[in-house]
Order: C-alpha cells, then structure tokens, then sequence
C-alpha cells in the first residue's frame, strides 16, 4: 500500500503562504468537530471515531513538522466524499483523483477514497507532507522549485516513519536496479497529474532533499528551502546532480 504514496500526495493545489486562520466550518450545523492536542479536525458526515483518529494523527504529523521547520497550524477537513473535496479545493473532480489529501491556505483537505487505502503509517506520512506544505507555503508562488517543495514534503512526511527506502521509492527503485538512473532532477512537468513518471518525480525529489540532509545537515536541507535559491550554496547544479545520483545508485541500486 505504500507503493506510490508519494503521488498520492496532492501538490498542485497548494496556493502559498498562509496565515493560520481561525477554523471555518464549511458545513455548519452539519458538522463534528474534534480537537486534538493541537489540531481541530471538522467532519461532514464522518464517524466522530474516525475524525479522532485524524486528530491523533495531525497532532503527530504537526509535532514533526514542528522538529523540522517550525509552528504549523491547520484545520483538516474530512469532507463526505471525493466530490464535496474537490468543491472545497476549488478543483475539479478529476484534477484531485488518486490524491489522499491536499493542502491550501491553512488547510488540509482529506479525499476520503484515497485516504481509506492507505495505511495507518501512510497516512501519517500524508498528513506530515501536507502539513509541511501549509508550514513552508509550499512554492511560494513559484521561487521555491517544485523538486524541493515536493522532495522537502516527502522528507518531513518519511523522516520519522520507519519505511525502508527501497519501498517508499519503490518505483524509482526498480528503475536503478534495472540500470537507469534520471539524468537530471524533476522539473515541474514531472509532477503533473496523468505525467508518465508522477511516482518517480516524487521519489527523485525526496531522496534529493534526503542526500542534502544526509550530506550537509537538516538544517541545510531547511537553509535551502528558505533562501528561494534551490541550489546548495557551494556547489554548482552538475555538481549537485551528480552527488543525487550517486545517492540514489548507493540508496537504491
Ligand atoms: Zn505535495
């Protein structure tokens, strides 16, 4: 089930930076909502059970977050089904299917059919990653590459999730094995919906942010997102492209 997680986390939504708003309600009178420690989870039509389930995972996901980058504050939405998501989203229905959540100003939409095949520690993941998109912004309207909002996502999401890398890159993984290794990072067609390789620009991505983190520190990898430059300081982008690769042949050949 983790197989290609990676794309299930939804990216192309993400509209920025965002202060934290106060909760909304998007179905008032026709809504639980659940506080966690530091988390308000509103369902529409979802067991109370479920939506506390959500709240323990979201507070995890924050405290994570929070070791990495710093404060987040979100409300997850649990909407009845994939359509009423998408309406939330602004989106068309086909532009989120496949996805398990999606983050936008604030906060953090569940699509109810992709998160119920996911796994308790996907799920986990999910929420971590889109959490970290509504504590970076995301892109930032573009100055972030998409690479590193994405890879940096991932890498908040798997940081502390146990999984074996050859399995959360799975994809990718059978690739290298195979001999091929991508000539250069994901551009931000890669990562389109419906594109050939989606799974595999995910996993280039986090492992890109994980070969800086492992090589030059956390705190590089989160210098490197806030200085908008998506470059490592010191190192010309063949430089850096070739130091990926090599990771990824080491991680995953
Ligand atoms: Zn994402």
């Amino acid at each position: 089930m983790l197989a290609g997680i990676l794309t299930l986390a939804g990216a192309a939504l993400v509209t920025g930076a965002s202060p934290s708003p106060a909760p909304r309600d998007p179905w008032p009178g026709d809504s639980v909502t659940v506080r966690g420690e530091h988390s308000v989870v509103i369902g529409h039509r979802v067991p109370p059970s479920r939506l506390a389930d959500l709240a323990a995972r979201a507070d995890r996901a924050r405290r994570t977050v929070l070791e990495v980058w710093g404060p987040v504050r979100a409300v997850v939405l649990f909407p009845a089904d994939d359509a009423e998501a998408a309406a939330l989203a602004g989106a068309a229905p086909a532009a989120v299917a496949g996805l398990a959540a999606l983050a936008d100003a604030g906060r953090v939409i569940v699509l109810p059919s992709g998160y119920a095949r996911l796994s308790g520690t996907g799920r986990d993941v999910v929420l971590a990653h889109e959490l970290t998109h509504v504590a970076t912004g995301a892109t930032r309207g573009g100055r972030v590459p998409v690479w590193l909002s994405e890879g940096f996502a991932d890498y908040v999401g798997y940081r502390d999730a146990g999984i074996a890398t050859a399995t959360a890159a799975a994809e990718l993984a059978a690739e290298v094995r195979a001999g091929r290794l991508p000539a250069r990072l994901p551009g931000p067609a890669d990562f389109a919906a419906g594109a050939p390789r989606r799974a595999q620009a995910y996993e280039e991505a986090w492992l890109a942010c994980r070969y800086v983190a492992q090589r030059y520190g956390e705190r590089a990898l989160v210098r490197l997102y806030g200085s908008d430059v998506g470059g490592v300081p010191g190192l010309s982008p063949a430089e850096f492209t070739a130091g990926w690769r090599d990771h990824l042949r080491r991680e995953l050949g």
